[in-house]
């Protein structure tokens, strides 16, 4: 059956069937919670679905595949609802929401867990510390850990542990023919192999199973310099970044310090041993007088929400990311040039290493396109007018245009929004090498593409 986005008007005869079935809550236009339950992380996204189904198990969320597909109804996947372009909520459709499945348990003996879809990095992270073991979350404790791992996953761990997704070793997945579908290494592999990279686009995941590593306490913090120092700063930062241990990731950022005003910011953890740690750390201290040094040994939840703070839910954000291998004169300039007449003192530029076990492997280790691309480039608007939009969208786009010509290619998949607003070419180039493979196992797993409110990877044969 054809679907286009945001088409799709519901039969409310068909919407009462599946009540019968359903045994979470179904919220639709005109109840109590409707428009909490369509609100997303990012204030600028605005969409009305028809429905929104609050699955409570992988039952419900059969339920929902399968009237989606009988019926012809658009169809959205939420699990933490963090992702800027908005993808898991649609205009008019049926929104499967992940955000009331929560649950978790670690197995310390195997070092794994198992976690459902709804949950975020903090809960994630607080289970796990309990038994002093993690894996690599993202770097905001609020963003959910589904939309993040079938991504790819960057995080303070990754340097030493790999992506999100390299620590998967299994998946239940609710395909697009309603199958609950086990995906590991022995089952289903090749649809293994697209979920970690191929975002949303193989089916509804109900069950995430991670490797976990034994972590913390773990030296990290932020080193924030002036301004004005920009330029010395990040010709440092790609020395230094260029020949650090897996043990440590890092991330470089320019932002508006509370009391000292504008600033060039680099964030280390340290995930070895600590007294290693303060001699590879050594030379961040000694690069001149910070205006702030808040580098020390730290529970591992602390480092998971130090950068909270600069991002929180609500605001209205925009963000064009891209990822380089060197942070080149162009960049550099472009950089400076942009952040002397940001929009927003809560805009932001951030540089978030790559490197170490994230990098290894050939191109096609999992679907995640671009493993060898040293960091992620993100210019990052924020702001709370919506009369002020275009001007703080043009900052951020502006300063993204200008350092493409010295990217390595390619946009990272969960910065990039539906293929309406990216076009098909973009998108395709976020899986980069991997894409044609990817094509092929969505027309295996999904060839009507039902599930297509996401970075689309449109079936091929
Ligand atoms: C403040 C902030 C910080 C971030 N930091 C990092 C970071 O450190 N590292 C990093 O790698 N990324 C980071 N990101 C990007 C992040 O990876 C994406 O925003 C990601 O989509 C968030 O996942 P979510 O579940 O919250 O998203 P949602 O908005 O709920 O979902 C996004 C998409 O994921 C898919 N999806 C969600 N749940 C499921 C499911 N159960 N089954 C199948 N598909 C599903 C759908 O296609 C959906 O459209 C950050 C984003 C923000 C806004």
């Amino acid at each position: 059956m054809a679907r286009t986005v945001g088409s799709s008007t519901l039969d409310p005869a068909q919407v009462k069937r599946l009540a019968e079935v359903h045994r979470g809550e179904l919220i639709t236009p005109g109840d109590a919670g409707y428009d909490e339950a369509r609100n997303l992380y990012n204030a600028m996204i605005d969409r009305r679905p028809g429905l929104i189904a609050r699955c409570a198990g992988a039952a419900d969320v059969i339920a929902v595949v399968g009237f989606a597909r009988e019926q012809g109804w658009d169809l959205a996947v939420r699990g933490g609802g963090h992702n800027l372009p908005g993808t898991s909520v649609c205009d008019g459709g049926v929104v499967i929401d992940c955000s009331a499945l929560r649950s978790i348990r670690v197995d310390p003996e195997a070092r794994s867990a198992r976690a459902e879809p709804g949950l975020r990095w903090l809960d994630f992270d607080a289970e796990t510390q309990a038994f002093g073991l993690a894996t690599t979350g993202g770097t905001f404790s609020d963003t959910g850990i589904s939309g993040l791992t079938l991504g790819g996953g960057m995080g303070w761990l990754g340097g030493h542990y790999g992506l999100a997704s390299d620590n998967l070793v299994a998946a239940d997945v609710v395909s697009a023919d309603g199958r609950l579908l086990r995906a590991s290494a022995d089952e289903h592999p090749d649809l293994f192999w697209a979920l970690r990279g191929g975002g949303g686009n193989f089916g509804v995941v109900t069950s995430f199973e991670y490797r976990l590593h034994p972590v913390g306490p773990v030296l990290g913090g932020l080193v924030a310099h002036p301004f004005e120092r920009a330029r010395e700063v990040l010709r440092f930062y790609q020395e230094f970044s260029s020949a650090m241990p897996d043990e440590l990731s890092t991330a470089c950022s320019f932002l508006t310090h509370p009391e000292a005003g504008p600033a060039v910011g680099m964030a280390a953890v340290w995930s070895g041993p600590v007294d290693q740690g303060e001699k590879v750390l050594k030379p961040l201290h000694d690069f001149g007088p910070p205006v702030e040094d808040t580098i020390a040994v730290v529970p591992y939840r602390a480092v998971q929400t130090m950068l909270d703070p600069l991002c929180p839910p609500g605001l209205r954000y925009y963000a064009k990311g891209l990822y380089v291998d060197d942070l080149t004169d162009v960049l550099i300039d472009a950089t400076i040039e942009h952040f002397a007449r940001v929009t927003s003192p809560r805009s932001l530029v951030i540089i978030q290493y790559k490197g170490g076990q994230m990098g290894r492997g050939p191109a096609d280790r999992t679907a995640f396109g671009h493993r060898d691309a040293r960091h992620l480039f993100v210019a990052w608007s924020a702001w709370e007018d919506p009369r002020e939009d275009d001007r703080h969208v043009a900052w951020a786009r502006g300063l993204a245009e200008a350092v493409e010509p010295v990217g390595a290619g390619g946009e990272y998949v969960n910065d990039l929004g539906l293929e309406t607003e990216e076009g098909h070419a973009r998108i395709r180039a976020g899986f980069g090498a991997n894409y044609d493979r990817l094509a092929k196992l969505k027309a295996k797993y999904d060839p009507d593409n039902l599930f297509h409110h996401n970075q689309n990877i449109r079936p091929e044969p």
